[in-house]
């Protein structure tokens, strides 16, 4: 093992960029000597501001106080995802991140609720979530009773930039304000050996992580690492994002709306709210996205709409040589489930896990492809399902992904569901069983048969089974404070933008 520092370049300075320099300086700092470099003049895409629960525990891991971070960032908490006209024009439910009743060894809670609905009893399958109830109801605590909530958090992705940045250049990042303009590669190995910086600077280093953005100048410019495109299942490739001024108080979930022609996200923050349109192209032009946008607004707009384009799908690999990849360098899936950020965490513990301390080192770089791509499927299968577990046919765009080819991983999980109500959670333990039921039901997908476990009991004793565990969350949810009381004692910001 080498003695010295191993010199690690940062090029990027957006989320994945700081998140990067924050984790590696707080875990590894006394191996490593981090340099973020970072141009001012290109700036950073300026969104991404929902989240998943996993930001916690990665939170937890860097030991990032939640108070501080959500003073910092106008954080609000986040119980789960409202979506609106995705199954049929007029529909909603919600994607909650709380667990649905109780499950047992033998099968999932859902069973025993659909065998008590064959027989005529157990009301809606939102009263045994309280997750779910707390946020219809704009009800947030970090425990009911003494049961803990599950939550993430809505943040300003500026404000969490800057809050990164901070805590990085206190523990020791250095970084450099500049715009990289080559990527020297080491002649015989085909390593990057250098950044061109502008004014003739040049910075060397052991190790380069890409965290340019879309650009990805590293691993996709200069190490050609080809870009698989999925744009054939996730049609979109274009957003616009605008805030506007708060017209409510903030609501502890995201709104997720759909229109003829793609859906727009709303996301409350203590001092504004986020608002974007995604869409595609082929069925929409920017102009008519802008105006789908504006008319579904609330609120006066604080920004001008921008217009962000991208293209679905990732990077053949994320790590070449003594290159790694992280966020948007490494490849982009659509919004709709918040999974940007969370994505940007798990490729930082598996980096520090996998991290080449004796030089470079190809099985190392292809564990983190292998459990990389391993992920990012499962995350795009999920995201699929969406749009193609739909009965609308009121416009090409939904005709287009109604009647699409998906793929056979996703194929596959669809069926066993309408067979018998079959759900296991994804490869990488992400989207847990209860999410895929909210998604799947919510949007008028249910099982032709059901399991036998749900009739083992006599239907009196299933219905008072289901009876107490309705009451349980009621009881809990009746305990919580309004989600604004709770922000005011928590985590009120002090500085209003
Ligand atoms: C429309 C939209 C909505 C999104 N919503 C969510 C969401 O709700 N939740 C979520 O988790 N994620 C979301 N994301 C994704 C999220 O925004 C990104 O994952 C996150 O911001 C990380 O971006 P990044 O740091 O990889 O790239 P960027 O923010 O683009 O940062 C790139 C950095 O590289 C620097 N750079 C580039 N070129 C050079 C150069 N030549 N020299 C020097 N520096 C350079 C830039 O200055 C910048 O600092 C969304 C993305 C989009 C497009």
């Amino acid at each position: 093992m080498q003695q010295n520092k191993t010199k690690v370049i940062i090029a990027g300075g957006g989320t994945a960029g700081w998140l990067t320099a924050y984790a590696l300086a707080k875990r590894l700092g006394s191996l490593l000597d981090i340099t973020l470099v970072e141009s001012d003049q290109i700036g950073t895409v300026g969104v991404g501001e929902a989240t998943i629960p996993t930001m916690r525990s990665f939170h937890q891991l860097m030991e990032i106080d939640e108070r501080e971070f959500m003073r910092a960032t106008q954080a609000t908490f986040k119980l789960g995802i409202e979506f609106n006209n995705w199954g049929g024009v007029g529909e909603s439910y919600v994607h909650s991140f709380g667990a649905i009743g109780q499950t047992t060894w033998l099968t999932e809670f859902h069973q025993y609720w659909l065998a008590a609905n064959a027989q005529g009893f157990g009301g809606s399958l939102e009263d045994y979530c309280l997750e779910l109830k707390a946020a219809k109801a704009s009800k947030f605590a970090l425990k009911a009773g003494k049961t803990p909530v599950n939550y993430a958090f809505h943040l300003d992705a500026t404000a969490y930039a800057q809050f990164l940045r901070q805590k990085s250049e206190a523990i020791g990042v250095n970084r450099v304000e500049g715009k990289i303009v080559e990527t020297k590669l080491n002649p015989s190995t085909g390593d990057i050996q250098s950044l061109q910086l502008d004014k003739n600077r040049e910075l060397n280093a052991d190790f380069f992580i890409d965290c340019t953005g879309f650009r990805s100048l590293l691993l996709g410019e200069a190490l050609n690492v080809e870009y698989e495109n999925w744009s054939h299942w996730l049609a979109s490739d274009s957003a616009q994002a605008v805030q506007t001024k708060s017209t409510e108080p903030p609501i502890p979930y995201t709104k997720a709306t759909a229109h003829s022609a793609g859906w727009q996200w709303k996301i409350p923050l203590q001092h504004r709210t986020g608002n974007g349109i995604v869409y595609s192209s082929q069925f929409c032009d920017d102009a008519a996205a802008q105006k789908t946008l504006t008319e579904h607004l609330s609120g006066d707009t604080l920004t001008q709409p921008r217009v962000i384009k991208f293209t679905t799908g990732m990077r053949d690999i994320a790590w070449k040589k003594n290159c790694v990849a992280i966020g948007l360098a490494n490849g982009f899936l659509e919004p709709l489930e918040s999974t940007s950020i969370h994505l940007i965490t798990t490729a930082l513990i598996r980096l520090m896990r996998l991290f080449p301390f004796a030089g470079n080192s190809a099985p190392l770089a292809d564990r983190f492809n292998r459990e990389t791509r391993f992920e990012w499927e499962a995350v795009r299968d999920f995201i699929i399902l969406h749009y193609k577990q739909t009965r609308r046919d009121d416009s090409d765009f939904w005709n287009y992904y109604r009647t699409m080819a998906i793929p056979e991983s996703l194929a596959h999980r669809l069926e066993l569901f309408k067979e018998q109500g079959y759900v296991w959670p994804d490869a990488v333990n992400l989207f847990r069983v209860d999410s895929w039921i909210q998604v799947m039901m919510g949007q008028g997908l249910f099982p032709e048969s059901r399991h036998g476990a749900g009739h083992i009991l006599p239907p009196q004793a299933l219905q008072a089974q289901l009876e107490k565990l309705k009451a349980f969350v009621a009881n809990n949810l009746a305990q919580m404070p309004s989600h604004s009381e709770f922000i005011a004692q928590y985590c009120a910001a002090t500085e209003q933008s």
